[in-house]
């Protein structure tokens, strides 16, 4: 072995990425006010497996959508079973409520959920391999007040976290009623334009023409601007859901854009679909996306439940957040000599105990240099434990932001540290 590949270190996988200590302060706090807000709207989380049967995905995402077509981390198990890292989380939600029979429960039922999603797209800013949804859905509720609700709700949780520059954008992609006729119209004017599109939209043609709406080539982008609507072709049913979701926005003051186009990359959408992209994010501009899936339950084999959700990206979203400053209370201690350190070892169990984050490192280190330390790590308390201190029981208490030391029984300490006197 070459000196050169002894050297060579594994490296994270393309597309993935460490989330080290001072992020992942920031995550803990989105991702608490996210929790707490979901909590509000009567949401409750639901944890499913990280993997599942790469025929579950192919039946609730769609055989035709990219993510089943292009994107699946899937695998064969020893067992010899095809197996799919979650790609998104709606079939495994729906898979859970028909294995444990929770439709049996009051509805509408609301679930929510933060976790690892893994698709196999092109690395590039704000679209990744690994990265995080906030997953939302709610079963069993059918007026269009609910579609409004969730848009309200995703748009509260933006302002919450001081979201700036968002755009609502909103469609209907119709039902099996409505759709077909859609679906016939659209085929044949992308017959008409067949040369100029690229095989992957011939291709999607055939397969699911409303996929051509998702094709990320720029000229393919400009020919189906040109092409029908699908709102023009809607049924009285989704016309009427469609109007009233709209209505509804109205009620809550939420600005939104039809977005025609706005057909989203899953083959299971009926009626509402919609997106909160962002002005400030660049190409991967939108922060969540969701819709309606009335027959998706149903089709799993359960009964006629209806459902509605939408999955924001955690990454992108944390871009756009302003990191929050959070006030500290930590305790460094400060032992000189080997019976100083016992000493200190106990005195930060008792914090400890108390729920008083404290620390204190083992090598034997003179008062300035530990001073130093407390001083790097941000310590707004030291406690200096010396041989005189642990004769008295008292130790010395420095205020770092004032400066101020006093001497200190060790619950007279507690008490100062935590505010009291
Ligand atoms: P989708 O499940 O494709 O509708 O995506 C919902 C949201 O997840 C998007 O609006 C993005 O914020 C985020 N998202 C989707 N794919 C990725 C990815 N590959 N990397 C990072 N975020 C993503």
């Amino acid at each position: 072995m070459s000196r050169k590949e002894k050297k060579k270190q594994v490296a994270a996988i393309k597309g993935t990425k460490d989330i080290l200590p001072l992020e992942a302060r920031k995550w803990q706090q989105v991702e608490t006010l996210i929790k707490a807000y979901c909590e509000r709207y009567g949401y409750r989380e639901i944890r499913t497996p990280v993997f599942e049967s790469t025929e579950l995905f192919q039946k609730g995402t769609g055989e035709t959508s990219d993510i089943v077509m292009k994107e699946m981390y899937s695998f064969v198990d020893k067992g010899g079973r095809s197996l799919t890292l979650r790609p998104e989380y709606t079939p495994s939600i729906v898979r859970a409520i028909i294995e444990h029979r929770l439709y049996l429960q009051p509805q509408p039922m609301r679930y929510y959920y933060i976790g690892p999603m893994f698709r196999y797209d092109k690395p590039q800013k704000g679209r990744y391999r690994q990265f995080h949804q906030l997953d939302i859905e709610v079963f069993g509720e059918k007026d269009a007040a609910v579609d409004a609700e969730i848009v309200e709700m995703a748009s509260g949780l933006l302002s919450q976290l001081k979201v700036k520059g968002t755009d609502i954008l909103v469609n209907s992609v119709g039902c099996r009623k409505c759709r077909p006729g859609y679906h016939k119209e659209l085929r044949h004017q992308a017959e008409l334009a067949r040369d100029s599109l690229c095989s992957d939209c011939q291709r999607k043609m055939s397969t699911n023409p409303l996929r051509i709406f998702d094709c990320k080539e720029e000229s393919c982008r400009e020919i189906s601007q040109g092409f029908p609507k699908i709102t023009d072709f809607l049924c009285r049913e989704c016309d009427e859901h469609f109007k009233n979701f709209r209505s509804y926005l109205d009620l809550y003051g939420l600005k939104h854009k039809v977005e025609p186009r706005l057909v989203r990359g899953l083959d299971y959408y009926t009626k509402t679909t919609f997106e909160i992209v962002s002005t400030e994010l660049g190409a991967q501009d939108a922060i969540l996306g969701g819709g309606r899936y009335d027959d998706m339950i149903k089709d799993f084999g359960g009964p006629d439940v209806c459902g509605i959700g939408f999955a924001l990206g955690v990454e992108r979203l944390l871009s756009l957040v302003p990191q929050k400053k959070e006030p500290e209370n930590i305790v460094y201690l400060v032992c000189l000599g080997e019976e100083a350190k016992k000493e200190g070892m106990l005195l930060a169990q008792y914090l400890h105990k108390e729920n008083i984050e404290c620390l204190l490192e083992y090598k034997s280190r003179n008062l300035s240099k530990q001073m130093s330390r407390a001083n790097k790590i941000g310590a707004t308390w030291v406690l200096i434990i010396g041989e005189d201190e642990i004769k008295k029981k008292r130790f010395q208490l420095k205020n770092m932001a004032s400066g101020e030391q006093k001497e200190v029984a060790r619950e007279k300490a507690l008490n100062i540290i935590r505010g009291n006197i």
